[in-house]
């Protein structure tokens, strides 16, 4: 796209460059982005946020500036005036209370490849003015206090949402809820930590009171613990929520195990091919179960061999089924399917058997013609709903925010297991510091470029 000035467009530039590569802290830059998905499009959002954002989009106007909040139709032409770039709605926002807790500017363009290369030049032809970097926005919203650290995961995790409960969870991450968990928490612990400090002052002169004090908090600190445990027992279900079930396919070669994956994912995933060990590799194919998220692992038909390609793809389906939450072992013949526990013996082919084909179940089935495949998945969704659980919200699927209330947990069963006013206030310390960690309080600097480099351009 050459634009008149005869600069090639900047919009289309790959987008893959990391953002540390510029430092965070040169937020006097205004920065400029697509914040919608990639054109051609119906509509097409270009966000800018800093402090020159509302005169940025004046200088595009040659007309008055909208009122604050309302959406306003309005010409957009380049800032000499000599060119139209497109007829767009308006919205301005004012700090301190926007996105990102900068002055903000929002134009919904059409959502032309050329119109958004166009107004991006425009705009970033401008003193002042950059390309925003990915997840850049965000990272302004939280140095600006606009959003907790795990408010900023939530979001992450709220654009990567695939299905309903992975959605619900993340939007309760991102509305703080986690946030005040921990809080909550924390704020118990640190009043449990005053009462130690203040028994110390007690322990010299009079050790009854001192005495007193070290049992009354080592109560209130069993209750804590308490607390804390069973949250993290629900971590697994959470982190399920987020990263989904895992069910892997096992059996012999030609069973039809890419067949079933293909047929429960209802997409042409894996390969299928009459010839006998043809998967080489683990194939994974995400799948919803009524919105609750299942991954399907298609391993390598395991049998013995030498080749070491195949080999490995069947070491690595091995250490996959091992860890899995449930298996589904493909056979097909002699052997009827049943279930033991987290093995599913499915029977496939039915179709070739003249007495199964009459009656069909979740454990007799024909990946090919599709026979009994319904009821299969149906008893799969069943199993996930049973696991998941998905109207109870689960708040710690994140391995950031489990470790940090583990921590938490330890440290606090520390303080309740000694009678030393000192260590109890030590280990105190830590619980609290743990907890603030979830917010973003305490000890980030090292985990923030990881955590906003998630996020794409314009978030
Ligand atoms: P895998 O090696 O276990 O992954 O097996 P594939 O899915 O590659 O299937 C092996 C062969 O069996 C292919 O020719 C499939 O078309 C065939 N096949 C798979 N499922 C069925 C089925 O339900 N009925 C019949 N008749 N053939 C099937």
């Amino acid at each position: 796209m050459v634009l008149s000035n005869g600069r090639r467009s900047s919009l289309l530039r790959s987008p893959s460059h990391h953002f540390d590569a510029v430092p965070h802290d040169v937020t006097e830059d205004t920065i400029v982005a697509l914040a919608s998905g990639r054109p051609p499009s119906a509509i097409a959002i270009v966000r800018i946020s800093g402090t020159i954002a509302w005169s940025v989009v004046a200088a595009l106007l040659h007309s008055p500036l909208p009122q604050p909040r309302r959406l306003s139709l309005r010409k957009l032409r380049t800032p000499d005036g000599s060119f139209l770039l497109d007829t767009a709605m308006v919205v301005l926002f004012d700090a301190p209370s926007t996105a990102t807790g900068e002055p903000l500017a929002e134009l919904h363009l059409h959502g032309g490849p050329a119109v958004v290369a166009d107004v991006l030049d425009a705009i970033v032809a401008r003193p002042g003015v950059r390309l925003a970097n990915p997840g850049e926005f965000t990272r302004r919203a939280f140095d600006n206090g606009r959003l907790d650290l795990a408010q900023v995961e939530g979001l992450a995790d709220l654009i990567a949402a695939e299905t309903s409960s992975q959605r619900a969870q993340a939007l309760a991450l991102t509305g703080g809820a986690l946030s005040q968990l921990a809080e909550t928490w924390r704020t118990q612990i640190i009043a449990i930590l005053a009462e130690a400090e203040a028994g110390l002052d007690f322990a010299e002169d009079e050790s009854d009171v001192a005495d007193r004090v070290v049992e009354a908090s080592a109560a209130k600190l069993t209750v804590v613990a308490t607390g804390l445990d069973a949250l993290l027992i629900d971590a697994g279900r959470a982190a399920r929520i987020r990263d989904g079930l895992t069910i892997v396919v096992t059996g012999a070669p030609n069973v039809g195990k890419s067949s079933l994956v293909n047929a429960l994912s209802m997409r042409p995933a894996a390969i299928v091919t009459p010839v006998a060990g043809t998967t080489r590799d683990v194939i994974e194919v995400p799948i919803s179960l009524d919105g609750v998220a299942a991954v399907i692992i298609d391993t390598a038909g395991l049998r013995e061999t030498e080749d070491p390609i195949e080999r490995e793809g069947i070491a690595r389906a091995r250490a996959r089924a091992a860890s899995a939450d449930l298996v589904l072992h493909v056979v097909d013949t002699d052997t009827a399917g049943h279930v033991d526990g987290a093995v599913w013996t499915i029977r496939n082919k039915s179709d070739l058997d003249d007495d199964r084909r009459t009656m069909p179940d979740a454990r007799h089935v024909s990946a090919l013609t599709g026979l009994g495949m319904a009821t299969l998945r149906a008893a799969l969704t069943e199993w996930a709903h049973t696991i998941i659980r998905p109207g109870e919200p689960a708040l710690i699927a994140n391995e950031r925010h489990r470790a940090a209330f583990a921590d938490a947990a330890a440290a606090v069963h520390e303080a309740a297991a000694t009678p030393d006013l000192v260590l109890r206030a030590e280990s105190l310390r830590r619980a609290a510091q743990a907890l603030g960690r979830i917010a973003g309080r305490v000890d980030v600097d090292d985990i923030l470029d990881v955590i906003f480099s998630q996020f794409c351009i314009g978030k």
